[in-house]
Formats: C-alpha cells, structure tokens, sequence
C-alpha cells in the first residue's frame, strides 16, 4: 500500500495495517484514537500537543477547496457571490469530518517511517 493511500484511508504509518482512528465514528467524539497501533503499537500521540500542526494542515486543505470552488463559481460558471456561499457552507458541513480526520492522519505519516516488518513485541 502506497502512503497516500494509507494516510487517505487512516492506516498506521509504519506498519500500514493497523488503523490509527477508533472505527466506525461516532459523531460525539469524532477524533478517538486507540492508545497504539492493535498491529505493531506504535504510539497515536507520541507527545503531547503532537497534532497542534495538523490544524494548519486542515485550514490550508479547506481553504484551497472551498475558495477555489466559490472562485470557480463565480467566475467560471456566473454564479451570484451569495449562490456559492450556500454551495460553499455546504461543501464545508459535507467534508468537515473528512478533512479533521485526514489531517491527523497526513500528519503521523509526514513524521512516522514506514516499516514493514515492524510487529507488537
Ligand atoms: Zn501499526
């Protein structure tokens, strides 16, 4: 498994068997984590504030795409400014989840090596 697909479907990163988020969601806590790895325990949170980028990492992704497609509205498909801030508050309730999970998991992955070989000792 390539690591965009790993980081995408929330694998671990090193081992990229394991999953890092507590699966299925559950809405009131949608950021749960099992302590470790249940495949080659390696730490969700090595440290504390470990994941205070992955909110930077967030606001870049959402920026890019709800910007960008109320431009391309706009612009592009004459849509009215208030037309594609409806589109907009949408687009942004329907990936919310999407993108807080998946910048945690870009984040671990951007710092955690991948090694195959890695097992729970
Ligand atoms: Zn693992």
């Amino acid at each position: 498994m390539n690591i965009i697909k790993s980081a995408w479907n929330y694998y671990c990163p090193k081992c990229r068997k394991g999953k890092i988020f507590t699966e299925p969601l559950v809405f009131s806590d949608p950021l749960a984590m099992p302590e470790e790895c249940s495949v080659c325990g390696q730490k969700t949170n090595p440290e504390p504030g470990f994941y205070y980028g992955s909110m930077f990492l967030s606001y870049i992704m959402s920026g890019f795409l709800l910007l960008g497609s109320a431009l391309l509205l706009v612009f592009f498909f004459d849509w009215s400014a208030n037309q594609a801030m409806v589109f907009v508050l949408f687009l942004a309730a329907l990936i919310y989840l999407k993108i807080l999970r998946l910048s945690r998991s870009i984040w671990i992955h951007a710092v955690v090596k991948y090694d195959p070989e890695s097992t729970k000792k």
